[in-house]
């Protein structure tokens, strides 16, 4: 097996716990084990020992590499590549996760109804069922995720018309996603600097997504001058609006916690930058009456 099997394939219809196990197995075999045995590994991503939510496991992958870094600050530079390569391939691994239709196979924890930190309440933002943005979600939760703007009567005119574009965004999203290159090999095959092409994406004027460029600096204009300069200023811009005065300080604070892993792992976003191209794109033609009703 090469040393950077394809992910998807390895992981694909997989619960968690197999794909903890298949996790470990791959790291170890490229890594060694200093960090330590594939075991060791296992525990700490799932420390019950047995399946849990994928937010959870994102979680854990995510404090997992956390660990790298921590040691590559203290250990200095001859230790910087051998740890930024695990951080990378770790990275992917959630990038990898997060696209794959996921198997729902656990249990949930009965009677929690809040989270205990802000950093694990991060974890749980889901894709509002009628746009990209995403909205987060208490334990337990049933209700269908809706953003602040889409939070409407599910009776309601706007929410139905919305609902009825949802066929025509996933043909759209998956025209888009074949016709762009695949991100994975973009990173390790072909050397591309990720963070410029994902800007390109994001605010180039040739940028194959040009409903997301269009809508990105429309909100960098008055009235609401977002900026665009960061990978947090264009997540930001993505997840406008966020109505702060409507909810609580602990979903703030999970709010902040978002922001900050999302943008610090810009790439994560990657399916959300094509979900809203494909939102955009669908809006515009039912805008200009092609198949309004
Ligand atoms: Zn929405």
């Amino acid at each position: 097996m090469p040393l950077t099997p394809n992910l998807s394939n390895l992981f694909l219809g997989k619960n968690t716990l197999e794909t903890a196990r298949i996790l470990a197995d791959v790291f170890v075999r490229r890594f060694g084990e200093d960090w330590g045995t594939r075991e060791d590994i296992l525990k700490s991503l799932l420390p019950k020992g047995r399946a849990s939510t994928w937010g959870d496991l994102d979680k854990r992958i995510n404090v997992f590499a956390k660990h790298f870094y921590q040691t590559q600050k203290e250990q200095g530079k001859e230790q910087n590549t051998e740890h930024s390569e695990k951080i990378k391939f770790l990275d992917e691994v959630r990038f990898v996760l997060q696209d794959l239709p996921q198997r729902q196979d656990y249990k949930l924890p009965e009677g929690k109804e809040e989270y205990q930190a802000a950093e694990e309440a991060a974890f749980h933002f889901v894709c509002c069922s009628l746009c990209w943005r995403s909205v987060m979600r208490l334990p337990l939760e049933k209700k269908t995720p809706l953003c602040h703007l889409h939070d409407l009567p599910s009776s309601s005119p706007a929410y139905r018309r919305r609902a009825r574009m949802r066929k025509e965004v996933e043909v759209t999203k998956l025209r888009i996603v074949k016709a762009l290159p695949n991100l994975f090999e973009l990173r390790w095959g072909q050397g591309v600097e990720l963070k410029s092409y994902l800007f390109e994406l994001c605010l180039s004027s040739a940028s194959p997504l040009p409903y997301l460029v269009q809508y990105l600096h429309s909100l960098s204009c008055p009235p609401l001058c977002m900026p665009l300069q960061t990978e947090r200023d264009i997540l930001e811009a993505l997840e406008h609006p966020i109505y702060f005065d409507k909810i609580t300080a602990r979903t703030k604070e999970a709010w902040a916690c978002y922001f900050s892993d999302r943008s610090q792992h810009f790439r994560l976003n990657y399916v959300k930058i094509l979900t809203a191209e494909a939102w955009l794109e669908v809006e515009a033609k039912h805008q200009h009456g092609g198949k309004r009703r």
